[in-house]
């Protein structure tokens, strides 16, 4: 397993994390990788479980990323290695079959019979995996793995598959083999990500635009460490309240619903359900809101927008918990921070600031300080630029 360490300073320094990657590689496997791709996580800076009611988020693709350095085989065979979890997998791809005990390899195992279900041609190979994106932290790890694997797949066999197409795949993979429900806006990040820039996804016709944010604006995260539960019921329920908020107002989705249209027919829905489409409805208009407002350098708009989006989610859409509340808290408290909100699913996991970037390390300290008084458990606070989407790479550009 990755010590903690290792781990932070491999996500500061590329040259470092390129040879330790190649050295496992080479451990592992007998011989020199041949092929690296990476594919960045995200995080949501607005637009809390949008993506499934087919309304706007505003995400960012991120620069902690999942690396892949990988070798071609011609036997048909997979064998692939993470570093994060100290943890192996080999499967034919003449006949993938998902294993039951260990959910890691399905992401793997998915993408392969995905990508073949739909008649691309794959070889097999050796992969070393290594992400910098944390596990289950609402960072979208999975996606990452997902996407930095298709890529490999195309970069072995020679051919190219369009982001948007990827990204599906990926997604189909992920909810049809792993079998987690997850809507597009994990994979549509991880996939077409543009340098410098955070995209704006309208979920129904899966467009985007890329938003540049205005200069001196930094994206902390901070990780409140404490455990989601995502796969839980939880999320399922949101949605069937979602379904049965639209079955009431007679549309397919609370994209539809416009506030007015919530504020005059709200009555008719049960009171939880009610509470959950104001959530929805507001979140989404300010995910388009946010995406104006960072261009533009409105900081009071910021915050604005910010702290509507996590007294929603507390109050409304109930998916906070008191360690979100306390980390809420800190990075209020703390010097240079413009705005603060949710990010995710919710449920613990990880949180997002908008700082004033002269001031991130004033910032950071003083988070980690308030937070651990609150809770005694230490966050992980980590600054991220915006990244491009799922990639080749050169790694001698990196390691030269
Ligand atoms: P998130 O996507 O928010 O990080 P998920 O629960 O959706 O959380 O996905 C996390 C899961 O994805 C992990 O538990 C693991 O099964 C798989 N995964 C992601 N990245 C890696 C990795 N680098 N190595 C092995 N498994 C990974
Ligand atoms: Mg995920």
């Amino acid at each position: 397993m990755l010590s903690m360490e290792k781990a932070a300073d491999w996500a500061v320094d590329s040259q470092a994390r390129a040879e330790g990657v190649a050295a496992c590689f080479r451990e592992r496997f007998a011989s020199e990788p041949k092929l690296w791709a990476r594919a960045p996580g995200r995080v949501d800076l607005m637009g809390s479980h949008t993506d499934y009611n087919l309304g706007f988020v505003l995400t960012l693709p991120i620069s902690r990323d999942t690396w892949i350095a990988a070798r071609r085989r011609d036997d048909g065979i997979v064998r692939v290695h993470s570093m994060n979890l100290d943890a192996a997998d080999e499967f034919r791809l003449d006949g993938i079959d998902s294993i039951s005990e260990s959910r890691w390899c399905n992401y793997v195992r998915g993408v392969a019979a995905t990508m073949q279900d739909e008649g691309l041609a794959l070889t097999g190979c050796d992969a070393m995996i290594h992400s910098t994106v944390p596990l289950e932290s609402g960072l979208s790890s999975s996606a990452a793995l997902e996407c930095a694997l298709a890529t490999v797949f195309a970069g072995l066999g020679g051919w190219s598959l369009t982001p948007e197409r990827k990204a599906l795949l990926c997604q189909k993979a992920e909810n049809e083999f792993v079998g987690v429900k997850c809507g597009i806006l994990d994979q549509y990040s991880s996939c077409l990500g543009r340098e410098g820039c955070a995209l704006l996804l309208d979920c129904r016709d899966l467009s985007t635009r890329a938003v540049r944010m205005a200069e001196g604006i930094r994206v902390v995260v901070c990780n409140t460490m404490s455990q989601r539960r995502l796969s839980g019921g939880e999320y399922a329920q949101r949605r069937s309240e979602c379904e049965q908020g639209t079955a009431v107002l007679g549309v397919s989705a609370l994209r539809d619903v416009t506030p007015e249209i919530l504020a005059a027919r709200r009555h008719e829905l049960p009171e939880r359900a009610a509470r959950r489409c104001e959530f929805i409805v507001a979140e989404s208009a300010r995910a388009e809101s946010l995406a104006r407002v960072l261009a533009a350098g409105d900081r009071p708009a910021v915050a604005r927008l910010c702290a509507e989006s996590f007294v929603g989610a507390r109050d409304l859409y109930e998916i906070c918990s008191p360690a979100m509340a306390a980390m809420m808290d800190a990075m209020l408290a703390a010097p240079g921070v413009i705005g603060a909100r949710q990010a995710g699913a919710g449920f613990g996991g990880c949180m997002v600031a908008l700082v004033d970037a002269a001031r991130t390390d004033a910032f950071r300290a003083a988070v980690l300080d308030a937070y651990y008084s609150a809770t005694q458990v230490r966050p992980e606070i980590y600054p991220v630029e915006a990244a491009p989407g799922a990639e080749l790479f050169d790694k001698e550009e990196i390691t030269k």
